[in-house]
């Protein structure tokens, strides 16, 4: 390789003090689709592939966003291959997306799953390298930052040199963000500038959902927690929704034949899934009629004040008993036939039992066994 040739590679990622182009950046994008391809084979649940977005995916680009400042144009591609994989489990950019994707970079909170925005995850890390230019004064990159561009003057009030490399101007650009957060004491912790607290301050803020106990704190299994977010946001693909943009679809739900689906009626308005949940409600001496899902999860927000056993069981409840009942109703749909409301609602006390912690077993096998409460 000739000298003149940089941006050479290193370690797998291009090294350039220029602005990193598309191109260079093109195999990040196509590491990240190879990821996803390998596990578009398997099944995984929306639950399941949101995990992986935020453990293996989002660890991917981490290397590089920690180092470069990364195209926009990349991070959008990137983000479209996080959505269309949480969507379809596919890697192909979609416009299939039941949330909004800035809704999922909410905090849970506020509605969303806390998964990383990218641009402002890559603006938090770059303040991570300002940090260091002020801070790291051994660095033998620093010294020579100091002594050739700002020339014994102030990192912060020096004028951006017009000579300096396209990375160190844009990193000068960003000084005046440190100021705009509060200053390196409101982002720093353990004498080091902390990226997770840059982060949180540049994060959209969103409001708290009333909602959010009842997902935050909610042990059932989290394909099941992320049914009920989804009955939440009143975003399952039920009939009325379909009917939204498809005139033609057939208004009546499958499983009763009489009304028309939605959220509302599915949970818990007709008889199959009544019964399912009278059954849950007296065993938590609910001593009211079942409602549907709208009263029935206010219900559940108000328990979820008290942190009692029966509250935290109430919303673990909530939780697998709308993925049971989705999942039945997706059974009449594909297979013509359901299991039994009574066998559903041993399943469910099953799967809480399996799940909840020792103490609140306990109090479950209490209840189950018609002890009083
Ligand atoms: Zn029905």
């Amino acid at each position: 390789m000739v000298a003149s040739t940089i941006p050479f590679k290193y370690l797998g990622v291009p090294l350039s003090l220029k602005k990193l182009t598309t191109q260079q950046c093109k195999p990040l994008v196509n590491k990240i689709t190879s990821r996803i391809e390998s596990w578009a084979v398997r099944f995984l649940s929306y639950a399941g592939r949101l995990k992986l977005i935020k453990s293996v995916l989002f660890g991917i680009q981490t290397y590089w966003a920690q180092i470069f400042i990364l195209p926009k144009k990349i991070m959008k591609e990137i983000e479209s291959r996080f959505k269309a994989f949480l969507w379809t489990g596919k890697a192909n950019p979609t416009k299939k997306s039941l949330v909004a994707w800035k809704t999922i970079c909410f905090l849970k909170s506020c509605g969303g799953w806390n998964v990383i925005e990218l641009c402002d995850w890559n603006i938090a890390a770059i303040c991570k390298v300002l940090w260091d230019i002020t801070h790291k004064a051994d660095s033998l990159w620093v010294k020579w930052l100091h002594v050739y561009y700002f020339k014994a003057k102030d990192f912060w009030t020096a004028a951006i040199p017009q000579k300096g490399s396209w990375v160190l101007r844009k990193l000068m650009k960003y000084r005046s963000l440190i100021k705009d957060l509060g200053g390196w004491n409101s982002v720093t912790g353990n004498n080091k500038v902390q990226i997770k607290k840059v982060y949180a301050k540049l994060r959209q803020q969103a409001d708290k959902v009333p909602w959010k106990r009842i997902i935050c704190n909610n042990s059932a299994s989290l394909r099941s927690v992320f049914m009920l977010w989804l009955a939440n946001w009143n975003r399952l693909m039920t009939k009325d929704r379909i009917l939204t943009w498809n005139q033609a679809c057939d208004p009546i739900c499958f499983m009763c034949l009489q009304e028309n689906e939605s959220v509302q009626h599915l949970f818990f308005l007709f008889n199959y899934s009544s019964r399912i949940w009278a059954k849950v409600l007296k065993i938590l001496n609910c001593s009211k009629p079942v409602q549907g899902f709208k009263q029935e999860a206010d219900w559940a927000i108000k328990r979820s004040r008290r942190t009692d056993s029966i509250s935290r069981l109430h919303f673990m409840f909530l939780a697998e008993a709308v993925h049971s009942i989705w999942l039945q109703r997706n059974n009449v749909l594909f297979n013509g036939y359901c299991d039994p409301a009574h066998t559903v609602f041993k399943q469910l006390v099953y799967r809480v039992a399996c799940r909840c912690s020792n103490d609140d077993k306990k109090k479950l096998f209490w209840i189950t066994n018609g002890g009083a409460l």
